[in-house]
C-alpha cells in the first residue's frame, strides 16, 4: 500500500504543480508540498515517507481548493493564516499586512541602539498591523512599557491574537485611531523613548501595478502612502516629536528610492539623522532619527 500512497500523493502533487506554475508562480512545486503537508499537519519532508497516510476525498477535494486559491495569486500566507517573524510565527489575514523579512531590521536597529534592556523604557509602535513589531519587542525587553496603534479594528484583533499567542498578554497597550492621535489621553507627551513604524508607504499611482498576492489581496489601508508614498512621514513627523523625550528615537521603515527624501524633510523641521539602514538586498530600508 505505500508506495501507492507515495505515488498517489505524487500525482496530485504534480498536477498541483502544473496548475500553480501555468499561474505564474515561480516555486510551485514548494508551494504545492507546503500546501499538501499543512492539510496533513506533517513536514515537507514526510511527504515523501512511506508511512504517510494517504488523503481521503474531503482532503482532496480541500487541497484542490487551496491550490485554486493559490493559482488565483492569494497569497500563500493567508491560506496558511500565517508568516514567521523573528522567529515567531504570527497569525495574518487580510486585515494585516503580511510580515516581511526587511520589517525585521527595525527590530535589528532598535537592538542596536538599546542593547539587553535594563531600563523600562516606554515604546510606541504605530500601524502595528499584525502586531509583530510590537510582540517581538515584548519578549526582547521584558520591562518596557509597549503601546501599539492602528486605524484597522481587524488588524487589532489580529494583534491581540499574536500577543497572547506568544504569552505576552498585558504588556501591550493596543489603541484604535490614526497614528499618535490615540496617545493625547494617556499624557505621554515627552516621555517616550521610542517611536517605531511601518507605514503604508506606496505611491498611489503605483498601487495598480502591484503584484497580484499585494495588489490584490492585502489592504489598502495598509499600503497607500498617498500621492508620493510620504504622506505618512510628513503627519508623523510633527506627533513624534511631541511624544519623545529628547534624545528619544523615531524608527522608520521606508520604501524604496525614500530615504533620502524623508532624510530631507526630517532634517528641514529639526530631527537629527542617526543612521539609514539598508535591507539584504541593499536597499535603503530603515531610517533612525532622534529628537534633539
Ligand atoms: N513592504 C510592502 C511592499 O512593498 C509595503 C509595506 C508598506 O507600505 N509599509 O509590498
Amino acid at each position: 500500500m505505500n508506495t501507492t500512497v507515495i505515488r498517489g500523493l505524487q500525482n496530485l502533487l504534480q498536477t498541483a504543480t502544473r496548475a500553480l506554475t501555468d499561474a505564474g508562480i515561480p516555486d510551485g512545486r514548494r508551494e504545492a508540498e507546503t500546501l499538501i503537508a499543512h492539510l496533513l499537519d506533517c513536514t515537507r519532508l514526510a511527504l515523501y515517507r512511506a508511512d504517510l497516510p494517504s488523503l481521503d476525498s474531503d482532503q482532496e477535494k480541500t487541497f484542490s481548493d487551496l491550490i485554486r486559491r493559490r493559482a488565483n495569486r492569494e497569497p500563500l500566507q493567508y491560506i496558511l493564516g500565517t508568516q514567521e517573524f523573528w522567529g515567531l510565527e504570527f497569525r495574518v489575514t487580510t486585515d494585516t499586512l503580511i510580515p516581511r523579512p526587511e520589517t525585521e531590521m527595525l527590530i535589528e536597529a532598535v537592538l542596536e541602539q538599546w542593547g539587553p534592556p535594563a531600563l523600562p523604557i516606554t515604546l510606541v509602535d504605530l500601524c502595528t498591523g499584525t502586531g509583530c513589531l510590537a510582540v517581538t519587542l515584548a519578549t526582547l525587553y521584558p520591562t518596557a512599557r509597549i503601546l501599539a496603534t492602528d486605524l484597522s479594528p481587524g488588524a487589532l484583533d489580529v494583534a491581540r491574537s499574536n500577543t497572547s499567542r506568544h504569552g505576552m498578554t498585558g504588556r501591550i497597550e493596543f489603541l484604535e485611531g490614526d497614528l499618535l492621535k490615540p496617545l493625547a489621553s494617556i499624557r505621554l507627551q515627552g516621555q517616550v523613548d521610542l517611536i517605531l513604524a511601518n507605514p503604508p508607504y506606496i505611491p498611489a499611482s503605483e498601487l495598480d501595478r502591484l503584484q497580484p498576492e499585494v495588489g490584490l489581496y492585502e489592504p489598502r489601508l495598509a499600503l497607500d502612502g498617498g500621492p508620493d508614498g510620504l504622506d505618512f512621514y510628513r503627519r508623523i513627523f510633527p506627533r513624534a516629536i511631541e511624544f519623545l523625550r529628547p534624545g528619544g528615537r523615531l524608527f522608520l521603515e521606508v520604501g524604496i528610492r525614500q530615504a533620502i527624501p524623508v532624510r530631507a524633510m526630517a532634517e528641514q523641521i529639526g530631527w537629527r539623522v542617526d543612521r539609514i539602514k539598508k535591507d539584504l538586498s541593499g536597499i535603503d530600508r530603515v531610517v533612525v532619527l532622534e529628537k534633539p
